[in-house]
């Protein structure tokens, strides 16, 4: 007889709640291996009784053959005592484990469920609401820890006989798959009018799609939230959309049912079709084709469209209707937060919808589609939120537990516990009550089911912001605050798992100066507990302040003054037709008596002065707006590029926008297109900022740098850049797991928190 071994085999990682036990049962039986598995606070524990052969196999297969939820994170064998385990088996979980494991994020529909849901001749024919435990809602449904059926939202659905034959056999694809349900006994949908009263449908969803097809709007209840929808190709509905949502010129998101549609309006390279066809199913930026069926009004001054695939059941049977894509934007008014409860759907998105499409699924934590795109070489996130949220980022090392508010734009929230980071799905603006509410259900919420007491609590240095106030009622805790850039550029180290000191830039809109201007041009030499300033844009006022941000056309005066001084509305430019040049005394006034005209050295600024100049616009509808558009419209064959300078003051460089503005302003003035001058002007900065990182290498001998903030997220100029600098012989570490943005800050403040923490 062959000579039997025994191991224990601890696994960590993302192992419950995704047919990891099942898995490992089949595959033992399939390798004649004995013995059993369970789960542990921290994971799963395998006994592994077989030969030395067998047992390698085993070993090799669990990491190569995981179910495709299924992640580890560590794995450790060690030698047992034979038992003489006669057969392999599943040993029921406490109801006390499973706080330390991973959950699961929420999963689209697989290819067999797909397979059953459109065979004429199986039970699940039809139904919206198929899974197994290699799909399905996770984090939307979990109300508590463990992941069992009793702690979500599919408490209330009983299983029939034969859903709960399923869920108790460990052979089948639906074995503890806690939202197992079928038409008998599970969730079903309905078709409501716009007041929320049923409308009587054998079918509510071919009822929805052929409301589409007649131009209307249709609030469909989702995954994370309600989507608000429309057929792409109708221009009137989706102009009518907009206004109703009161969202006027920000892209809005796409869904096609399969590939072949969107190629149909979209380029889509293989990086980008395996993006689209991940089981996290992200919105995709991808190249918009000339010309195309889809209505002007859906990605209006853009060269991209926002595109998915569909990712649950009822998705796919909505989409089975032939449409070239549907409109699927998230279903709220502008700056609130997604709607996920079917009355308050009722209440809040009645005046836009002309009917619902619901279902009696509660979605316990709502939580947005993500959005990614490639750029410089990687999938970058612009929102990291469903299908992503709540996989943790792996620290460096074990950090004490610490809550993380963000900033205001794009919040989002981060609890840390050992080496975990746990980054919370986008929770939106903070710019009033709903969203601030979604902040403190969301930091409750994951402290529950993370189990993790916070030892401290991070927040932004500004002291206005709600995220920074919510941080500030939570006094029984040791509170830090973090300026803005040193959390962006400490993000970036993080989820690169470096430490400091590096050189920072951190390039982007708005944030807290600790000298009280606004600072967003930066380069700082930071390590995670603290930074010093090494360089920044010279500051310029921001006349109106808020106005400033909104009003581009106030930045580009404020440019103007600063390059040509008080008389610089004399300066001939094809930028002041537009204007109501009457206004222009009084923003003289203003930038020269500094009358609510805070400073400030913000790159995204700057972006908004150069596209007002150039004409673009003078006003903006969303963050971000003026700067995209100038991007998009450079013109990649130019080689030129702006000059710049700058002055060593107190130890710190600055450098002044004057000479940029007035290379600008010359070429206006030549007649130069707008094209060229974008172009001059994302190659002028790429010069800049390589240059003033090099200089500021050779001063402190440090050779890697770290990009964050908002700005980044322009691929013209992080491609550039990042060539540029490593070509320099610098090293480069850049955002690949969080967005640069806003989105991102919350990691970094956890982390400053910590280092400090730790510091005492
Ligand atoms: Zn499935
Ligand atoms: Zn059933
Ligand atoms: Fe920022």
């Amino acid at each position: 007889m062959r000579q039997l071994q025994a191991q224990r085999i601890r696994i960590n990682g993302i192992v419950q709640g995704v047919g990891f036990r099942p898995f490992v049962y089949r595959l033992a039986h399939e390798l004649d291996v004995r013995g059993e598995v369970s789960n542990t606070a921290s994971g799963v524990t395998i006994l592994a009784e077989a030969t030395a052969a067998a047992l390698s196999a085993f070993r090799r297969r669990l990491e190569s053959d995981l179910p495709p939820l299924a992640r580890i994170t560590e794995i450790s064998v060690g030698r047992e005592s034979r038992r003489g385990f006669t057969h392999f088996r599943i040993v029921e979980s406490d109801a006390g484990n499973g706080r330390d494991t991973l959950i699961s994020p929420d999963v689209s529909v697989c290819d067999a469920c797909l397979r059953e849901m459109t065979d004429p001749a199986d039970r699940r024919f039809g139904y919206p609401f198929i899974n197994c435990t290699n799909c399905g809602p996770r984090y939307t449904i979990i109300e508590d820890v463990p992941y069992d059926r009793p702690y979500t939202s599919m408490r209330r659905f009983a299983m029939c006989p034969r859903c709960q034959q399923e869920y108790d056999d460990p052979l089948d694809r639906r074995f503890h798959a806690q939202p197992n349900a079928c038409p008998d006994c599970g969730p079903q949908v309905s078709l409501r009018d716009a007041g929320g009263a049923p409308v009587g449908s054998v079918d509510p969803v071919a009822d929805a799609a052929r409301r589409l097809r007649a131009g209307e709007i249709v609030a469909v209840k989702g995954l994370g939230g309600f989507h608000l929808c429309t057929d792409a190709e109708n221009e009137e509905a989706v102009r009518r959309l907009r206004k109703r949502k009161h969202r006027e010129e920000k892209p809005l998101a796409l869904m096609s049912a399969d590939l072949a549609g969107i190629r149909r309006y979209a380029h889509c390279d293989a990086d980008e079709e395996r993006l689209l066809l991940s089981p996290r199913r992200p919105i995709v930026l991808l190249a918009m084709k000339n010309p195309n069926p889809i209505a002007a009004s859906v990605s209006p001054r853009n060269r991209f469209f926002g595109v998915m695939l569909p990712y649950t059941p009822l998705h796919h049977l909505l989409l089975g209707h032939p449409f070239t894509a549907l409109v699927m934007t998230s279903g709220n008014l502008s700056e609130e937060p997604i709607c996920i409860d079917n009355d308050e759907a009722v209440r809040r998105l009645g005046p836009i919808a002309d009917c619902f499409l619901v279902h009696d699924r509660d979605i316990v934590l709502r939580s947005d589609d993500s959005i990614v795109r490639r750029s410089a070489g990687h999938t970058r996130f612009i929102r990291r939120s469903r299908g992503y949220v709540p996989v943790p980022v792996f620290l460096k090392r074990d950090t004490p537990a610490v809550l993380a508010c963000g900033a205001e734009l794009k919040n989002t929230v981060c609890l840390t516990k050992g080496d975990r980071a746990f980054v919370s799905q986008h929770i939106g603006d903070l710019e009033n009550l709903e969203t601030l509410q979604f902040l403190e259900q969301t930091v409750r919420h994951l402290e529950r089911i993370l189990d993790i007491r916070p030892e401290a609590v991070a927040h932004d240095l500004h002291p206005d912001y709600l995220s920074t106030r919510y941080a500030l009622e939570r006094n029984d805790l040791p509170r830090f605050a973090v300026q803005h850039h040193h959390a962006h550029i400490v993000s970036c180290m993080a989820e690169n798992r470096i430490d400091g000191p590096v050189i920072g830039l951190a390039l982007d809109g708005t944030g807290y100066g600790p000298d009280g201007t606004v600072w967003g041009g930066e380069v700082l030499v930071a390590d995670a507990a603290g930074f010093t300033r090494a360089g920044h844009l010279a500051p310029v006022a921001m006349p109106g302040s808020a106005a400033a941000i909104r009003e581009p056309w106030r930045m580009a005066g404020s440019y103007l003054h600063d390059a040509f001084g008080g008389g610089f509305a004399a300066v001939d430019l094809p930028f002041w037709e537009g204007l109501d040049r009457d206004k222009l005394p009084v923003l003289r006034k203003m930038i020269e008596r500094g009358l609510n005209s805070p400073l400030t050295s913000s790159l995204g600024r700057l972006f908004d002065g150069v596209a007002a100049l150039v004409g673009l616009r003078s006003r903006v509808r969303f963050e971000g707006q003026a700067a995209m558009e100038l991007e998009m419209i450079a013109d990649p064959a130019e080689t030129g590029a702006y000059p710049h300078q700058w002055e060593k003051i107190e130890g710190v460089y600055q450098v002044p926008t004057a000479p940029i503005v007035r290379a600008v302003v010359a070429d206006l003035q030549n007649g130069v297109s707008a094209a060229v001058i974008s172009s001059r002007f994302h190659r002028g900065l790429v010069r800049l900022f390589s240059d003033l990182c090099r200089q500021i290498a050779v001063d402190t001998g440090l050779d890697r740098v770290a990009l964050s903030g908002g700005v980044f997220q322009n691929d013209t100029l992080l491609s550039a850049l990042v060539r540029k600098l490593e070509s320099e012989g610098l090293a480069v570490y850049t955002h690949r797991h969080l967005p640069a943005n806003d989105g991102g800050i919350s990691l970094g403040q956890a982390v400053v928190a910590a280092a400090r923490l730790h510091a005492g």
